[in-house]
């Protein structure tokens, strides 16, 4: 699985393309990756999932934007495990 594949979407608050990088692994669970992106243009951030879909090939599904930077991101994961399972479970539900 390779978390490089958020490059192919789109800012969702300014419409310009993520650059290379921009994205980082903050935790995974089973088969998904939760993972931080943070856009040059606007300064936003978001906390996503990708996972793998039943044809195996990966899946980014919908984010939701956060205030907080990479280390907080992963600092949050690491003491509220049940967030992220949370994060992850209302995804589950959408799909
Ligand atoms: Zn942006």
């Amino acid at each position: 699985m390779k978390y490089e594949d958020v490059t192919i979407v789109n800012c969702s608050v300014c419409g310009e393309k993520y650059s290379p990088g921009s994205a980082k692994i903050v935790g995974n669970r089973n088969n998904s990756l939760v993972v931080h992106i943070h856009c040059d243009n606007c300064k936003s951030s978001m906390i996503t999932i990708i996972s793998k879909n039943p044809t195996g090939e990966n899946t980014m599904t919908m984010g939701m934007l956060t205030d907080l930077n990479y280390s907080e991101a992963v600092e949050s994961m690491n003491m509220k495990a049940i967030d992220a399972d949370e994060v992850l479970d209302i995804i589950e539900n959408i799909q």
